[in-house]
């Protein structure tokens, strides 16, 4: 069973949705009246040792910022800025204090970057590994929540960052051989440290130009395909217009990796998606470019279902469509 059709079975049990349930399970958050023109965003992520992060390799304070991003990154996502925050921390019987001091503060200082407050939450025991579940409540105005079900036949297809970062910077920490150079860096610290994108995400639903949007965790690929089949369209996205930090050519040769592969597959960038009818597309530029971001144009909203990605595009007689629907990290798929 795939992770999408466990969350699809669940939700079919759910039950019907309340008269304030503006939202429910399926998008980024679930969203909820709060006055007449405000909603509350609410997410939850959970983070396991050994699956989602290494000790060997995470310094505790980095692990605490993630932690904290992660979940905010799905406020994000809609639109919203975060407001507070719930821990529920599982620690092994023997922790080491250090590693949780070292990890409450950095969990504490992100949220204090985010502007969010630390309210409340939980202290377990868990049989071996550290195990984190982190709520984000976030609010923003009815109106301008970005859902992933806006997409529009004709829109453009953003990203709003460099993508395959985080998954080229795990795969360097697991080949245990990394050569200390400074260029890696990035990637390095993107598996670390990822930021979530309140500010632009902000911008953007301010603007109205925004269709759909939510945030990449499992990879283009795969996050591409949610939004897409929750707008009933589908996707053709450009493989010369991905972008990619420069550092990424170096770590694909020093690991025999294909560097398109990570930039679609790989999970964890944290970046928003989005779409926007190809209208605005100097409107976005201009007004993002003035704050100081800059977004990347990656393909097109089609009539249809899927996602497929385009190679050699310009030379008709070489261009190759490939369909690279939900190929990204699935928690549940059998490799
Ligand atoms: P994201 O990657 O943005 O965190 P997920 O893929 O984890 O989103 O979840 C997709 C949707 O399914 C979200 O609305 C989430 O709240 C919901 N969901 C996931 N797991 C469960 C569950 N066990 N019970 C109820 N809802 C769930
Ligand atoms: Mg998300």
């Amino acid at each position: 069973m795939k992770e999408r059709d466990i969350i699809e079975q669940i939700r079919q049990l759910a039950g019907p949705d309340s008269i304030d349930l503006l939202q429910g399970i399926g998008d980024d958050c679930a969203v909820i009246k709060k006055m007449e023109e405000t909603v509350w965003l609410l997410t939850m992520d959970t983070l396991i040792e050994s699956v989602h992060f290494d000790c060997s390799f995470h310094p505790a304070g980095k692990l605490g910022r993630k932690a904290v991003s992660v979940n905010v990154s799905d406020i994000a996502a809609m639109g919203g800025k975060p407001i507070f925050v719930l821990l529920s921390l599982g620690l092994p019987a023997g922790f080491d204090e250090q590693w949780l001091a070292g990890f409450s503060e950095g969990f504490t200082g992100a949220c204090r970057e985010y502007g969010c407050l630390l309210i409340g939450g939980d202290t377990v025991c868990s049989p071996e590994r550290v195990a984190l579940t982190i709520t984000v409540i976030g609010e923003m105005k009815r109106e301008q929540v970005l859902y992933r079900h806006g997409a529009r036949v004709g829109d453009t297809v953003w990203v709003s960052g460099p993508l395959g970062s985080a998954a080229a910077g795990l795969d360097l920490f697991r080949s245990g051989d990394i050569p200390i150079i400074t260029e890696l860096q990035p990637l390095l610290n993107a598996h670390l440290d990822p930021r979530a994108q309140v500010k632009l995400a902000v911008l953007l639903a301010r603007s109205g130009c925004v269709h759909a949007m939510m945030d990449l965790s499992d990879g283009l690929a795969t996050d591409l395909s949610h939004l897409c089949r929750q707008s009933n369209v589908g996707a053709r996205i450009m493989a010369d217009r991905l972008p990619g930090c420069a550092a990424l050519s170096t770590a694909a040769d020093l690991l025999k990796q294909n560097r398109i592969e990570w930039m679609l597959s790989g999970g964890e960038d944290y970046e928003l998606l989005y779409t926007a009818s190809p209208d605005d597309s100097e409107n976005l530029l201009q007004l993002t470019a003035e704050h100081g971001f800059t977004i990347y144009p990656v393909g097109t909203i089609v009539d249809g279902e899927g996602v497929t990605l385009v190679r050699g595009q310009g030379k008709i007689c070489d261009a190759e469509e490939q369909n690279i629907s939900y190929q990204g990290y699935d928690h549940f798929k059998k490799s």
